[in-house]
């Protein structure tokens, strides 16, 4: 049915439901899904386990010296039905999602050697097609000639809302106004550090779906992913 596989880029802001689209959509369609957010956070988790990142601050030099010993790979869980994250042959699929990590991840990410480093993975990653890929310059930077461009965006209150409840099932007690603040400073650092900053690319769809349920929005993007493959 799926003949002539495609590469579908996503970006969005943070908690914008872009993650969870790109998941369910390509188990819709029987495509691997690649979370290159997941890859930032583990490179941000190996610095922080080796010391590398105190109170927040960077040493560029030091940081770009133990680039060459950061291995991120996926590999599938059956029992997940999804791929989990390795740092370096190790499973941090949980860890790499810890609130500690999540405040640095958009800090380390600015840095145009870890940027680099990463966009040459996930460019080769692409290259055999059949790639559901989501962060926040795939159809700008990493694959800007992938067949599909979603661009998906939510208000800023839902995607406080729908961050705050994550953590809460995950038993940390933040504050919304908390998780705002942090949803606020990621959203500042991606859309303005010099690297492939966030944006629209200009052949992306606007995908607002803060009146949406995810399975209605998953069923927005599945029929535009049929009209071009039918093209
Ligand atoms: O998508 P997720 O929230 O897991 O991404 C974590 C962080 O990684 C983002 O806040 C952003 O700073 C960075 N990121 C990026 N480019 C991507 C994906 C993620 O800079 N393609």
């Amino acid at each position: 049915m799926y003949s002539m596989k495609i590469n579908i880029a996503i970006d969005g802001y943070s908690s914008c439901g872009k993650s969870t689209l790109a998941k369910l959509l390509s188990q819709k369609i029987e495509y691997s899904y690649i979370d290159t957010g997941a890859m930032y956070r583990s490179v941000t988790l190996y610095l922080v386990n080796r010391g590398l990142i105190k109170d927040g601050k960077v040493d560029r030099n030091l940081i770009i010296s133990a680039l060459p010993n950061i291995d991120v790979t996926f590999k599938y869980n059956a029992s997940k039905n999804q791929s989990d994250t390795y740092l370096n042959g190790e499973n941090v699929e949980d860890e790499i999602r810890s609130p500690d990590i999540t405040g640095l991840v958009s800090g380390i990410s600015t840095l145009k050697e870890v940027r680099q480093k990463l966009i040459a993975l996930q460019k080769k990653m692409g290259e055999g097609k059949g790639i559901v890929m989501d962060g926040r310059d795939i159809g700008t930077a990493v694959l800007p000639n992938a067949e599909v461009k979603l661009f998906v965006t939510a208000d800023l209150e839902v995607r406080t809302q729908r961050r705050f409840n994550e953590m809460k099932a995950k038993g940390y007690s933040y504050s919304f106004e908390k998780v705002k603040n942090n949803l606020l400073e990621r959203d500042h650092n991606d859309t303005h550090r010099e690297e492939n900053p966030l944006r629209q690319a200009e052949d992306a769809i606007l995908l607002d779906n803060t009146e949406l349920t995810i399975d209605e929005l998953v069923n927005m993007a599945y029929d535009i992913v049929m009209k071009k493959q039918n093209h």
